[in-house]
């Protein structure tokens, strides 16, 4: 029994050194500055300690994508580079550019009231252009990326950092949409070379990206999803060298043996069809665990079906397959217990989603112990 257990009716457990592990990897065959993707909680394993750690294995920037996350790291004391990858509300650039955290530009008028809030907090703030070349999300059109660049180099206490762009559909077989991306983001920098115009930081890979496309990791990449140990995408598996980070576990709550008939939780929309061992577990989709047929548990080693409606705090399982299961044992919902696993890719697919939505989902109240 370790110590988590005894003290919290769900917790999840991040190995911070399958965060270093990872993030190792990619510094030692990429050869470029690696940016630690750690928006979300750090996709829900926890921003502060796996920045930390991701920034003792060799990473030196970290990307966020809220004021509040950025403001977060700073607060912990993080001293390192850090870039809101997306939108920061007008009212917060002072504040940003006061903590010296790096803001995302795609349009001249954010510039110009940056430079404003610049020359009144007597600091310079640093911007990265955001070029969209083909994900439609956020970004300048490349055809007026130039003009923006000289706007911010002639504005005061602006300076372009950075200029980077996203890649849509890097994480499947087919390259071809990522060529044109990477194309066009190259035309881009050449028009920029023939002017004369430096920018320190270029990037555009994602997890992806950083896995299957060196022509794409100018001198940064964004690591995210591959630094938790988890697949980019079914057809963009990770090597084996990876290690997934995050276990999630909870406890047996109650165990009662019921009579055929019974209804289990709201709507009765399971009934016992004998006499029946039916366990109670303390999570539920208040927790991330979410309200949808079909999920699976490991207890005793052994895989076992929950049974009736999640509801917001508990979900019952139905233990025919561990007849000795008995209250306090430990119930793992996503990792690995003895020789059995729940992987976050099993749990994606029945959830109807991908990967990166089951960890991020976890909800803030289930405590996270670092490892
Ligand atoms: C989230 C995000 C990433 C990280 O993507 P992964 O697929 O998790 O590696 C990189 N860049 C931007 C702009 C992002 O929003």
């Amino acid at each position: 029994m370790n110590k988590e257990q005894g003290m919290y009716s769900t917790w999840v457990t991040i190995d911070l050194d399958a965060i270093k592990n990872n993030v190792r990897y990619i510094l030692d065959r990429s050869k470029v500055q690696v940016m630690a993707i750690v928006k979300a909680n750090a996709y829900g394993h926890g921003a502060v300690p796996v920045a930390q750690a991701a920034l003792e294995a060799g990473a030196t920037w970290c990307g966020v994508a809220r004021v509040g996350e950025a403001l977060e790291l700073r607060q912990a004391g993080l001293d390192c580079p850090i870039l809101i990858l997306g939108y920061t509300p007008e009212a917060r650039y002072k504040e940003m550019i006061e903590h010296r955290v790096s803001m995302t530009v795609w349009n001249t008028k954010q510039a110009e009231t940056i430079s404003t809030a610049a020359s009144q907090t007597g600091q310079g703030a640093k911007l990265h252009l955001k070029v969209d070349t083909g994900m439609s999300r956020l970004g300048v059109d490349p055809d007026n990326a130039i003009d923006l660049l000289e706007t911010v180099s002639h504005l005061p206490g602006l300076q372009a950092e950075g200029l980077f762009t996203h890649f849509a559909r890097a994480d499947e077989v087919d390259p071809t949409p990522t060529i044109s991306q990477e194309k066009l983001f190259r035309a881009l920098m050449e028009r920029l070379n023939a002017k004369g115009i430096e920018i320190p930081l270029i990037h555009a890979a994602n997890s992806a990206a950083s896995l299957t496309r060196s022509s794409a990791y100018f001198n940064c990449v964004r690591l995210g999803i591959a630094m938790y140990g988890l697949h980019p995408s079914p057809e963009c598996p990770l090597p084996p060298d990876f290690r997934s980070a995050l276990t999630w576990k909870s406890v047996l709550s109650q165990v009662k043996r019921l009579p055929p008939g019974r209804g289990i939780s709201y709507g009765h929309e399971y009934i016992t069809t004998k006499e029946e061992h039916i366990g109670t577990i303390p999570v539920g989709y208040a927790d991330g665990f979410r309200r949808v047929p079909g999920n699976q548990v490991l207890l005793g080693e052994r895989k076992v079906p929950v049974v009736g409606r999640v509801t917001m705090d508990q979900v019952m399982v139905q233990l025919d397959a561990v007849p000795d299961a008995k209250e306090g044992d430990e119930v793992v919902l996503l990792g690995t217990q003895g020789e059995n696993s729940i992987t976050t890719e099993e749990i994606a697919e029945r959830w109807g989603t991908i990967n990166y939505e089951v960890t991020s989902g976890i909800a803030h109240r289930v405590p996270r112990i670092f490892l």
